[in-house]
């Protein structure tokens, strides 16, 4: 070949290199971590693009973030050059928006749709489950959410799933009815929630097989990286875009239908097809499968090579990550699970370093000891952005966080307390919300009385009521104050704020013909934010969150005009899109002189040269919700697989003996995990025996119930090689929240003045939903003892604890 496909299949390995070669319907690549699979999905569209076999705009590439998606476009374009634009690379979610905002008006959405994200959803499911009275079934919000976005991965919706239910219980009913109406309401607001977009969309290319035809025929080669994190409805979408297109029209009828289990129709050409279905190329490693309790399907896996018969498999074996080390202890922990194929890779990179272990007596110690090797591999030439934290639950960032930032460490969090879950953000999204869509009911209630203006629930119960019996929406009753029955000032409020709306409206969509500049989200977000009275609200107030909630609508707008300059046509409803999109693993500002901190769901399919897994203990690795549920400790084990396997050259282990989380004290256990690692590849700075062997009435209590696990003291060189000064471990957090303030942090969870009194039900992240016995202490230290429905009682600090008021 030329010069360039030498340099596109430089380097690869035999196995690979028939992976990015191979030509047919139908390439399933299996392989475990770091083994080059999204390597080879990327050369493999380069290839394409190269030989010229594919046009960019035939090549639909499915990631799992929006950042994997940049990256892999990003290193197309260096392959192979300006000719790869118009490639769809972009996660299953927005493909998924990108179809709907252009078809959305065949089943009676608008273009300018809005996107519930699951907070929305939460807060709309809540006033249903409130209206329905149906608490006294035992239905919680945060159940029916749940059970909700199951079925609709499931592809069902709420008939299909009443005719398989037992409708004579009478909690199944209310589900029903509320599942009924929660679909009516997202209609009605002309909103899709976040798994409506993929559901919808096969619904859309399942009753409209024209539309879909013309997907089928643009998009000629479909790969997908993580295909063992996809769920049903992922897997349906697929498998409809990659059907032949079919010579007849098939709503003529000359096909043959059969309804489908969730009631929809199914054509199935007899002739033959006008045009072969699209190439698919799926990569995947089951042993990465950490999303069965979103409802991925490790069996889309297992079957594909029954679904797409003919298919070809490429195995691969050889690991370009990670030094031998740290792949010997990711083969011997995974090597744990039963229903696996047996698959070991291997790494030409020499044995490296060994794994670094580390016990701290507290969570506190532990953090010191990441900040100090931290430092040290910083010192020793390693940059910040080389090194990565891992944990498995949002709430164990605090205590690094407050460590990091008095040892100056810079970092930054990937997921965890979203920027656009702030009030603050949210407010501001539902401001522009209600200028591109008014129907969007919620997004109007949301702002009617922010900043304060004096309307409360009845005002907004005379509106709703106005609205209802004069059959306009919620936002035009707001244009007419005058006759919703109320006062004076009340008036006067309403149409203030109906005349902002009109004159944002006004600016940001022009009457046809008028070109907006690029810059008009972001004009139009200063002026709502301005002329509302939001800003000057937030700039009066004394409360020192208030100036950081400045600071980050500021920074909103910012946003806005970075997304005028890479999108000079974008419009807001675009930009409403790529907001609600930012996913987990996506931050908002890339600086790359930061350590990245993230929960090891997040960290799939990235790679850094030095990791930390922190918290390696039972009831957080694996996490105690997971002992109860079917395959829960197989699961939480692939997990762990995920977060060791993304180390190149440094891994450290970490743990603490006690653990000190909101108000409470815990006694922590070495995770089961780190038994599961051969002694030789550990290097324990300090292990679970250094600590024990410290003496003391508290560390006999740990003796006791660790039943001799890494028993100290032995002389063994991977013990006691630094001992820590004696330290008050067990200091309650509200001391450390003293020297480090949330105003400090403004990353973490404030719940600021939250009121709790006795009798309250609040929902607690990991604890999950409990019934507040007494609250006692003041100020920032007021203390909530909350009996957890099945966690038992437990004493919270309101102001920091991961919980909300239900
Ligand atoms: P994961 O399962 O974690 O998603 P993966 O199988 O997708 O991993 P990649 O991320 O594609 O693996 O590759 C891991 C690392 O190995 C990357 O840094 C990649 O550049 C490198 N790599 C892949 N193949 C080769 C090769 N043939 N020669 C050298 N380096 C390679
Ligand atoms: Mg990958």
């Amino acid at each position: 070949g030329s010069r360039g496909e030498d340099e596109l299949l430089a380097g690869l390995n035999p196995q690979q290199l028939a992976a990015v070669t191979y030509r047919g319907p139908a390439l399933l690549i299996v392989a475990g971590a770091g083994s080059g699979k999204t390597s080879v999905l990327t050369r493999r569209i380069a290839s394409l693009l190269r030989g010229r076999e594919a046009w960019p705009s035939q090549i639909l590439a499915i990631t799992f973030t929006n950042k994997a998606a940049g990256e892999m476009r990003e290193r197309v374009e260096q392959l192979v050059g300006e000719a790869s634009r118009g490639m769809w690379i972009s996660t299953f979610h927005s493909a998924c928006v990108r179809i709907l905002r252009r078809e959305a008006e065949q089943f009676g959405f608008t273009k300018s749709f809005t996107i519930y994200d699951s907070g929305d959803s939460r807060a709309l499911i809540k006033r249903l489950v409130k209206e329905h009275e149906a608490d006294a079934y035992g239905l919680t919000p945060a159940s029916v959410q749940s059970r909700i976005s199951k079925l609709k991965n499931e592809l069902q919706d709420s008939d299909s799933y009443a005719r398989d239910a037992n409708m004579s219980d009478p909690a199944e009913q209310k589900f029903v009815e509320i599942f009924a109406d929660y679909q009516r309401q997202l209609r009605k607001a002309n909103a899709f929630d976040f798994d409506d977009l993929i559901g919808q969309t096969v619904y859309l290319f399942r009753a409209f097989p024209k539309v879909a035809d013309t997907y089928r025929r643009r998009f000629r080669h479909i790969l997908v990286d993580e295909y063992q994190d996809t769920n049903h409805a992922q897997y349906a979408l697929i498998h409809e875009l990659t059907r032949p297109v079919s010579a007849d029209d098939p709503s003529t009828g000359s096909g043959s239908g059969f309804e489908a289990s969730n009631g929809m129709m199914i054509f199935e050409p007899e002739t033959t097809p006008e045009l072969e279905g699209a190439s698919l190329t799926v990569v995947g490693d089951s042993d990465q499968s950490i999303y069965a309790f979103r409802g991925a399907d490790i069996r889309n896996i297992s079957e594909f090579e029954r679904d797409f018969p003919g298919a070809k498999v490429v195995l691969l074996e050889q690991n370009y990550r990670s030094t031998q080390n740290i792949l010997s202890a990711a083969n011997a922990v995974i090597g744990n699970n039963f229903d696996r194929k047996d698959k070991k890779l291997w790494s030409d990179k020499g044995d490296g370093d060994k794994i670094v272990g580390f016990t701290g007596y507290s969570q506190h110690d532990e953090a010191q000891f990441v900040a100090d090797e931290v430092e040290a591999l910083r010192r020793a030439g390693m940059p910040y952005s080389e090194m990565a934290v891992f944990y498995r639950t949002n709430s164990q960032s605090r205590a690094l966080e407050e460590i990091f930032i008095r040892s100056a460490v810079p970092y930054k969090i990937m997921g965890g307390t979203k920027f656009y879950e702030r009030a603050e953000i949210k407010d501001a999204l539902a401001y522009l919300i209600a200028v591109a869509n008014p129907a969007d009911e919620m997004s109007v209630r949301r702002i009617l009385n922010k900043p304060r203006r004096g309307i409360g629930g009845v005002t907004e119960a005379s509106i709703a009521q106005f609205a209802e019996t004069h059959g306009i929406t919620f936002r035009d009753a707001l244009s007419v104050p005058a006759e919703l029955g109320v006062g004076p000032k009340i008036q006067a409020a309403i149409g203030h704020l109906d005349a902002v709306l009109k004159e944002a409206t006004a600016l940001m969509l022009p009457a046809s013909g008028e070109v907006p500049p690029p810059t008009v989200v972001a004009d139009g977000l200063s002026l709502l934010l301005a002329k509302s009275g939001y800003l000057d609200a937030l700039r009066a107030s004394r409360d020192p969150q208030d100036e950081a909630r400045v600071e980050n609508l500021d920074e909103f707008v910012a946003v806005a005009r970075d997304f005028a300059r890479n999108n000079p046509e974008g419009t807001i409803a675009d930009f409403l899109t790529e907001v609600a999109l930012v996913s987990d693993a996506d931050d908002l500002d890339d600086e790359s002189g930061s350590v990245s901190m993230m929960t090891m769901h997040t960290a799939k399919g990235l790679e850094y040269d030095a990791v930390f897994v922190t918290g390696v203990e039972e009831d957080l690795i694996p996490h105690r919700i997971s002992a109860g549920e079917p395959g829960g400790p197989q699961e939480e084990r692939r997990l762990f697989y995920v977060g060791i396997t993304r180390a190149r050259k440094r891994l450290h282990l970490s743990l603490a003996m006690t653990r000190a989380q909101f108000g409470e004290v815990s006694v922590a256990m070495p995770s089961r995990f780190l038994q599961e690692i051969p002694a030789a590849l550990v290097d324990w700075r300090q292990s679970p025996g250094d600590v024990n062997s410290r003496g003391g009435t508290q560390s006999r209590a740990l003796n006791a119930r660790r039943g001799g696990f890494g028993s100290g003291g032995r002389g063994d060189d991977r013990f006691g090689v630094k001992k820590l000064p004696p330290r008050d471990s067990l200091k309650p957090l509200a001391t450390a929240m003293d020297r480090f303030p949330n105003k400090v942090t403004g990353k973490v969870r404030d719940n600021g003045d939250l009121e709790l009194a006795a009798g309250d039900r609040i929902r607690h992240d990991d604890f999950g939903e409990g019934r507040v016995d007494a609250v006692t202490g003041e100020g920032a230290k007021r203390i909530a003892h909350v009996r957890f429905d099945s966690a038992g009682l437990k004493k919270l600090l309101i102001k920091i604890a991961p919980i909300e008021k239900l």
